[in-house]
């Protein structure tokens, strides 16, 4: 990235960390038990809400004992059970023009993080009343104070139960965009590990290496704090400890909790200290290919922590010793490289590739600007990229029946390129040399 890039980018970051303090940041409330629903309602007047999730959920009865509960208290109950694995825009307006219809007055959001991002997106259109939802789009463009919203998260991993931002795709566009503002924190997020119970295990992994993706990158930013660092260190030894335990055995309920506690953990850690640029061009893959969001970031990951490269060992080593891999003892080279190993070696034992099957080598170069776009200058990560250099990591995942025969260069941070092309001018100058004694 160029030096004045780099300066607007850093200046950009340094504005958004010191305003942190004086941000209106704040955490749900938990609820350990679905049971404990109705109740929160009833102290609050609300007696009528709508309940945004997909219909896989409903149809596998986890939305049973909820709704059964509501009914019991005298709640009225609309469901829009039409949300997507990654929410569409229209999907949003549907479930916003339901909300309106039956004068509903709160949103549950329940289910995996599109329909928790889906009820959050309808709060946002609720509390503008007129206004598109690409115009909501973006850093802080909702201030308004949404109605009530309860997050239900049923996988342990997109973190949208705490997160100020919800995702949406615009299908019709093809582009995946966060809305990205304070009054999206849900209220209440229940966190009852009895919703994940039926999780199939790739979906346990997925979602589960989004957490660890969360954690690390909001680790290893340049915008953390004594808080979020801690989060993220914790989240870390919890999935380290449950993760595979969850994927293994789905009944395992300890399991399950702790990695419903670290799904929380990371998440309230990247919405203060954001993502990196694995979470950038994952999601302009995701837009792209309508790809699942955990998968895409579990592949991506290690080539990302690689490709920062020095920078973060000592911040990759904390990361380590969190998950177990390391003492104080090890060296800091060694840890990051342990602690890179054993997310291979995770993906590796929950059956997730190590490239991106759909990707097109003719997309890339659109896909890099997506993600430069979207990361630059906002996200405040470790090393700056640009476009060119972001294109690497979508060779690394390309599919080797699709990788061109070899790039001479390949795109690596700043210093080692000038390195590297400073060889081959003197490698080429003694050539010329040569030529001429002869
Ligand atoms: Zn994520």
């Amino acid at each position: 990235m160029n030096i004045f890039k780099s300066l607007y980018c850093r200046v950009f970051q340094f504005g958004f960390k010191i305003a942190i303090p004086l941000m209106p940041y704040r955490n749900p409330r938990i609820l350990n038990s679905l049971d404990d629903v109705p109740d929160v309602f009833k102290t609050k007047g609300i007696d009528n809400v709508l309940l945004v999730t997909d219909r896989k959920i409903r149809n596998l009865g986890l939305t049973k004992r909820l709704e059964d509960r509501l009914k019991k208290k005298g709640i009225k109950l609309s469901v829009y059970d039409e949300v997507s694995a990654n929410p569409t825009t229209e999907q949003v307006y549907e479930a916003r023009d339901l909300y309106i219809k039956k004068k509903c007055q709160a949103l549950i959001g329940f289910g995996g993080g599109s329909s928790m991002d889906c009820a959050k997106a309808v709060g946002a259109l609720i509390a503008y009343p007129g206004r598109t939802l690409d115009r909501l789009g973006g850093i802080l463009k909702v201030m308004r104070k949404t109605p009530l919203i309860i997050a239900v998260p049923t996988t342990a991993g997109t973190g949208s139960e705490t997160t100020l931002a919800a995702v949406v795709v615009d299908r019709a566009k093809r582009h995946k965009y966060a809305l990205m503002s304070f009054p999206l924190i849900p209220s209440y997020a229940v966190l009852d590990p009895e919703t994940t119970r039926t999780l199939p295990p790739a979906m346990t992994a997925g979602t589960g290496m989004d957490v660890l993706v969360h954690a690390t990158e909001a680790y290893i930013g340049r915008s953390t704090t004594p808080l979020t660092r801690k989060e993220a260190l914790k989240a870390i030894h919890l999935l380290f400890n449950n993760l595979t335990k969850a994927y293994t055995n789905g009944n395992n309920m300890e399991a399950r909790r702790s990695m419903l506690r670290a799904s929380f953990l990371a998440g309230h850690a990247f919405t203060v200290s954001y993502v990196g640029y694995c979470h950038a061009v994952s999601h302009a893959l995701g837009g792209r290919y309508n790809l699942p969001h955990g998968q895409t970031n579990a592949i991506l990951i290690p080539y990302v922590l690689e490709g920062y490269g020095a920078a973060i060992y000592p911040k990759l080593k904390d990361l380590a010793m969190a998950a177990g891999l390391a003492s104080y003892d090890t060296d800091e080279a060694e840890a990051a490289k342990r602690y890179i190993k054993a997310i291979r070696a995770l993906n590796a034992k929950m059956k997730i590739p190590d490239k991106i099957a759909e990707l097109k080598r003719e997309d890339i170069d659109e896909l890099a600007e997506r993600a430069d776009r979207e990361a630059n200058p906002v996200y405040p990560v470790p090393v700056l990229m640009d476009k060119e250099q972001l294109k690497g990591f979508l060779y690394d995942v390309l599919p080797d029946d699709d990788k061109p025969i070899r790039r001479l260069i390949k795109m690596q941070p700043q210093k080692i390129r000038n390195k590297k092309k400073a060889i081959l001018l003197a490698i080429g100058g003694m050539k010329i040399l040569k030529r001429r004694k002869k």
